[in-house]
């Protein structure tokens, strides 16, 4: 194939990339935006095969069975609360093919007669370090996700030192690389330091701020397939590597302005400790009103606009088809049901559309959160289902609190908050909510799917 039909096709497919992209800014458009995307990476990797170079076809269709077999059996395997660390998985394999794909086609050039050209040498090193720090990095953020490592932040005195130290140590041996490209070791100890790195970035980091690191690693293998790009001086690597990167950093941005915090404050300050003893005591003693899915149903019977807020125990207990059965049933009845969406709620962006996505609920009564606050004045019931720090009013009130400045979902403004969840436990923040002893509040305790369940049955034998 002629270089300039593969630029041109690698051109068609980082347009549908981009296409693809755009669609999945909306939910309506997300399943085109996906197949576009899909398509485009198809055109690529036909295009590459078939202008391959030395590796044989065996060896590819054997690496795409492979692959192929262990990508599917995690994808079926794996719970949907578990799906933040799986991500974060594969965004470290991704920086994992880069170092092992700059390291061999650096071996590749030093055995051709000419040698590496700076750029190349100068892209090799680059991909070698972001890479490596992306798969350790990644590595622990899918232990600590998953309870294998610890999810305290470690911290310990000098740390800021000992990164910079490793830094600088890596990018020395990264120099060594470019200038004598026959000292091959260097490379690997440059993706060791680089490990080291990776490991020590993210375990001072807490549990809870994981899927904003993910996140950030996401745009870091990003930025390490663009470099590998310049490695193989494939332009579609390069534009699909930045396209990551660029989305990646987006996401980070969008997350951390959810949260009201900056990145800094992510990466170097605690978040999550659980606050515990007195406190606690003195916002729900006495005050706190548990009710029971009859009563939660009589309460539906003669509200007229409902507003269900989901959060992440929605996803811990399944429920999103059972609160499916639950608004076709009110909207039958002629009662209004929308559905408010924090960007934050649950444990990645966009974890609640899918699942409602999933049980069928219409896009159009998805509301995001500025929508749903204008209309939570003249709601009759807002039902909060498995969400907490998201409907948290200290987010507004207590500038000292964790959680301060966070934009919330201001369930306490309906006339009548229902908050489904099995304890008066806190969420991800770790911190107490006063919503739960609020006087327009009623607890409904249990399983979130149980509790809707039990309401639905409630609803259609009154
Ligand atoms: P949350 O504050 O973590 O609270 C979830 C609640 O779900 C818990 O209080 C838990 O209470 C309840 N729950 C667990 N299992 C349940 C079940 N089976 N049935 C019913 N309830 C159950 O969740 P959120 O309000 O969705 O807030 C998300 C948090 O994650 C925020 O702090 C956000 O900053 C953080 N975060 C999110 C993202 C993201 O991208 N979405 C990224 C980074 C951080 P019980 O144990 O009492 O049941």
């Amino acid at each position: 194939m002629s270089t300039a039909l593969v630029n041109i096709i690698y051109l068609i497919a980082s347009a549908l990339f981009i296409f693809g992209l755009k669609g999945l800014t909306h939910p309506r458009t997300a399943v085109r935006g996906n197949l576009l995307g899909a398509t485009g990476m198809l055109l690529a990797v036909v295009v590459t095969l078939l202008n391959k170079g030395i590796v044989s076809y065996e060896i590819i269709i054997a690496g795409f069975i492979v692959g192929a077999l262990i990508g599917a059996i995690l994808a079926i395997k794996i719970q949907m609360t578990a799906m933040p660390q799986l991500v974060g998985l594969y965004n470290g394999f991704g920086g994992a093919a880069s170092v092992l794909v700059a390291g061999a086609a650096l071996i590749e050039v030093m055995l051709a007669q000419n040698g590496p050209d700076m750029q190349t040498t100068v892209a090799t090193v680059a991909s070698g370090l972001i890479g490596s720090v992306t798969f350790w990095g990644s590595l622990i953020a899918f232990g600590k996700l998953q309870g294998l490592v610890t999810e305290k932040a470690v911290r310990y005195t000098g740390e800021q030192i000992v990164k910079i130290i490793l830094l600088l140590a890596a990018i020395a041996a990264g120099v060594v690389v470019v200038m004598q490209p026959d000292q091959q070791q260097f490379y690997w100890i440059l993706v060791g330091i680089a490990a080291v790195l990776g490991v020590l970035l993210v375990m001072p980091i807490g549990g809870a701020d994981m899927p904003v690191v993910i996140a950030l690693l996401n745009s870091y293998s990003g930025l390490a397939a663009t470099a590998t790009g310049f490695v193989l001086q494939n332009n579609v690597l390069i534009i699909a590597g930045s396209l990551v990167g660029a989305s990646g950093l987006i996401l980070t941005s969008i997350m951390c302005k959810a949260m009201n915090r900056s990145l800094a404050n992510v990466l170097f300050g605690g978040f999550g400790e659980v606050e515990e003893g007195e406190e606690v005591e003195d916002i729900y003693a006495g005050k706190v009103k548990a009710t029971s899915p009859e009563e939660v149903a009589m309460l539906l019977e003669t509200a007229q606009r409902v507003v269900l807020v989901p959060g992440y125990g929605m996803a811990v207990s399944q429920a999103q088809h059972a609160v499916r059965d639950l608004f076709n049933l009110l909207e039958s009845n002629g009662i209004e049901m929308e559905f408010g969406v924090h960007p934050v709620a649950g444990r990645m962006p966009g974890h609640m559309n899918v699942l409602l996505a999933e049980a069928d609920i219409p896009y159009d009564k998805l509301k995001e959160m500025d929508e749903v606050n204008s209309m939570l004045g003249q709601t009759d019931v807002a039902i909060v289902i498995g969400a907490n720090d998201v409907v948290n009013p200290v987010a507004r009130t207590d500038p000292g609190s964790p959680i301060a400045g966070m934009p919330i979902i201001d369930v306490d403004k309906a006339k009548t908050v229902v908050v489904i969840k099995r304890s008066l436990s806190p969420g991800f923040a770790g911190i107490p909510n006063p919503l739960f002893a609020a006087d327009n509040t009623l607890m409904l305790f249990g399983d979130g799917k149980k509790m809707i369940q039990g309401t639905v049955t409630a609803l259609k034998e009154g």
